[in-house]
């Protein structure tokens, strides 16, 4: 079987999986907040959601090149993988830091479906975008280290029985350099709100299960630190690659999800006795929209090869994602303004996959902060924070 017949049947396996969950299905969990249980299920249960695990930890040991494929077909279909991706992407923290014991406590589990390990913890209120300077403390004491602090918008905290957590543990003004003093770690979220955690949904434009976390006195026992201390912000980074090129994945799904409908509506939608996309104010905006979404793809296929290659590919992760983004937004309005007032309608599902790709313009970066990225770090301009 040569790469492009493998990944055809990839492709094939995730459409009949996602078959039996329509879009009525996720347009009826977004109207009330809920969770794709059902679908999560399937999808861990055909192995999809542990194939990046090493066979060796009981996963199917493929690359980032299959998983993307999984996801753009999810996105494709008219699903939302956002409610279950992190589960593809937290764990390579710990298959790449984890001890010896860390990764055959997890990975199996996490690999079998029965450990969901879904929530990535970095984000706080009052830091931002400026990661390095968060305030989320933990305290080494004894054999363990107490947390307080806050975080905001970790996805599926609710729906996740562990987190990878980044928080400080050396004081801002004893840092070395800007990364240093942050250390990551496994945190059980089981029982977890009986031990000095609250968990507060966030009401969103989008079903993607995020909350507040409020850390008061909450103590993770030493052995579930993860990589060195101090030196913990290396542990998400490497993490951080491989979610932008699965997320920019995704959005390529979103976007032939977007001009699929949207050659479909033009040639079918008759005003003034012709089809619509017979006009070419209508059928070149869906062009456009399918060559920009062409172009991204090939570049988050770069990026996942990269990545799979052991070769560096930041800036290649990030490009992919932002451009991704871009296409996605951008077939994704050309969708609804082909649909006219119809894509407004809820039943039509395209407003519904429109705010969902929304959101990979502001996560998991921001499209300013990989331009900055590009100009410092790729094209040698001077720093600007
Ligand atoms: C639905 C949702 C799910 C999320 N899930 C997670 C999660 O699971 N885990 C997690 O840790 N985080 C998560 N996030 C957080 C997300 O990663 C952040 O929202 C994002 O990184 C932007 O940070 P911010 O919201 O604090 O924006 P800010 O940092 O406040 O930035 C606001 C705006 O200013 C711009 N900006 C800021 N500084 C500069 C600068 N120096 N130059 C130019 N422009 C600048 C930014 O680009 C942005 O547009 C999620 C967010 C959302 C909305």
């Amino acid at each position: 079987m040569d790469d492009t017949d493998h990944l055809a049947g990839i492709r094939e396996s995730v459409r009949a999986i996602c078959k039996s969950f329509g879009e009525g299905y996720w347009r009826e969990l977004d109207s009330r907040g809920g969770y794709p249980t059902e679908f999560v299920a399937a999808i861990t249960q055909s192995g999809f959601l542990g194939c990046l695990i090493p066979e060796s930890y009981g996963g199917a040991g493929l690359g980032l090149v299959e998983a993307c494929a999984v996801l753009e077909e999810i996105s494709r279909s008219g699903g939302h993988p956002g409610a279950a991706h992190a589960q593809m992407y937290v764990m390579g923290s710990v298959l790449r830091h984890g001890s010896p014991e860390q990764k055959q406590k997890y990975l199996p589990a996490v690999a079998a479906g029965e450990l969901r390990l879904q929530s990535f913890g970095v984000t706080e209120p009052t830091t931002g975008t400026d990661t390095t300077s968060l305030k989320t403390f933990a305290r080494r004491e004894g054999g363990k280290f107490i947390v307080n602090g806050q975080k905001v918008w970790i996805s599926r905290v609710q729906h996740s029985d562990l987190m990878v957590l980044l928080a400080r543990t050396r004081p801002i003004e004893e840092r070395t350099s800007k990364t240093d003093g942050l250390s990551s770690f496994i945190v059980d979220l089981r029982g977890a709100q009986e031990r000095g955690l609250t968990i507060k949904p966030i009401d969103a434009m989008i079903n993607h299960h995020a909350c507040e976390l409020f850390f008061d006195d909450f103590e993770i026992p030493e052995e579930n630190l993860l990589g060195e201390e101090n030196a913990g912000f290396r542990v998400v980074l490497d993490g951080m690659n491989a979610e932008r090129i699965l997320i920019a994945a995704e959005c390529i799904g979103d976007a032939r999800y977007f001009t699929d409908r949207s050659t479909t509506y033009a040639r079918e939608r008759v005003v003034f006795d012709r089809p619509i996309g017979q006009n070419q104010g209508v059928s070149f905006p869906i062009a456009q929209a399918y060559a920009n979404t062409e172009a991204a793809a090939l570049m988050v296929d770069k990026a996942a090869r990269l990545f799979d290659a052991g070769q560096p590919c930041g800036a290649e992760a990030n490009m992919a994602k932002m451009l991704a983004a871009d296409a996605s937004w951008k077939a994704g309005d050309t969708c609804l303004q082909t649909h006219g007032g119809f894509g407004m309608s809820r039943e039509y599902h395209i407003e519904r996959k429109l705010r969902e790709t929304r959101l990979y313009q502001i996560a998991p970066i921001s499209t300013n902060l990989i331009l900055s990225y590009i100009s410092e770090h790729v094209l040698g301009m001077p720093r600007s924070f």
